[in-house]
């Protein structure tokens, strides 16, 4: 039996970081098997928020592949692509977009929270508010049943459904499947400021962090701001670096909580010894990452390859899509 079909893609808007990781990449990693999986390089969806410098993204599409590899995923397994070396991403956009009502990407919530939080760049062109729009094509064309994803992506993904719902009513077929997301323990980590981690908000723990960066940065972390002195009780609920072990360590969790609570440690040891549990987690992709680095054309073969997997299915698809809508010859 075929098996089912995955699609989820990242933004090469810089080098990935522990939220991309425990939100998203760890099931990547994990549903390879299961999945015929379809993984992206959205570098359209970079550029809608980017266009102002753009030429970041080639380099930046290098480290993420670079990311993901030292993470566990597999090319031999798994189909990696860019996006914009499939030209069919952008012509089923445009004619989805057809399909997708404005007020339905004006009310997106995740559009609403970008829209207020990042200030420093002008996200008010026409494309950045159709990134929904963009996502549900990138879906479809694969024909894909499940989206992987951490929490953030998930109003994306509801409009993905509302999408693919009205296009299917609307030709008259049942013809896409309506993808459901996939999330994981972890679906939405915060960063070393208690927003949630992310590139644009500059708060983050890459994965390709050298040991002393992670433990710095793990220094700068926010902790409970009712506990001013060692002997204040402790929060753990409330901090940040607790909630950390949660994530990366669960099973010290309740000792830990333990120690906090009872002011049987101080904030600086806590952090000290979660500087130690990230380096240990981040010890063999930082050592894959390396070796991969190293030969300068391994990232582009990936890609090459991965990108005439993807544009085959994408073709079928759009061959559909033409005789679905009428687009180009009669059939
Ligand atoms: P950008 O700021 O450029 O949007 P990002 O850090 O939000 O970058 P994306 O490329 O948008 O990263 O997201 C890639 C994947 O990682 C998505 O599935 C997203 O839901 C997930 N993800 C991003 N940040 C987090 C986070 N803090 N916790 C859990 N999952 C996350
Ligand atoms: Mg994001």
């Amino acid at each position: 039996m075929e098996k089912k079909r995955i699609l989820s893609g990242m933004r090469p808007t810089g080098r990935l970081h522990l939220g991309n990781l425990v939100g998203a990449l760890s099931n990547w990693r994990a549903l390879q098997d299961d999945y015929q999986c379809f993984f992206m390089v959205a570098d359209y969806h970079a550029l809608m928020s980017e266009y102002e410098k753009p030429v970041g993204l080639f380099d930046n599409t290098r480290e993420v592949v670079l990311d993901w590899i030292a993470c566990g995923l597999d090319p031999e397994r798994s189909v990696i692509f860019r996006q914009s070396d499939v030209p069919a991403h952008a012509e089923l956009h445009l004619v989805l977009s057809c399909y997708t009502p404005l007020g339905w990407l004006e009310r997106c919530p995740t559009y609403k929270e970008q829209m207020q939080q990042i200030t420093e760049r002008d996200l008010t062109n026409y494309a950045f508010l159709g990134y929904p729009c963009l996502q549900a094509a990138d879906i479809i064309l694969y024909q894909a049943h499940v989206v992987p994803v951490g929490e953030d992506q998930l109003p994306h993904l509801e409009l993905a459904r509302e999408i693919v719902r009205r296009f299917n009513n609307l030709v008259g077929r049942q013809v896409f499947p309506e993808p459901q997301g996939k999330l994981t323990q972890s679906p939405r980590l915060l960063g070393l400021d208690r927003r949630k981690m992310s590139k644009s908000y500059g708060n983050q723990i890459d994965i390709a962090d050298d040991e002393e960066t992670v433990s710095k940065k793990i220094m700068t972390m926010i902790t409970d701001p009712l506990r001013v002195r060692l002997k204040d009780p402790g929060h753990p609920d409330d901090c940040n670096v607790c909630q950390w072990y949660k994530v990366f360590s669960p099973a010290e969790y309740d000792a830990i909580a333990d120690q906090c609570r009872n002011s049987k440690w101080g904030c600086t040891d806590c952090k000290k010894r979660l500087a130690a549990v990230v380096n240990e987690l981040l010890a063999e992709p930082r050592a894959k990452r390396k070796v991969l680095a190293a030969d300068p054309d391994a990232v582009e073969k990936i890609l090459t390859r991965g990108a005439e997997q993807a544009r085959a299915r994408a073709a079928e698809t759009m061959r559909e899509v033409f005789s679905l809508t009428g687009l180009g010859k009669k059939p």
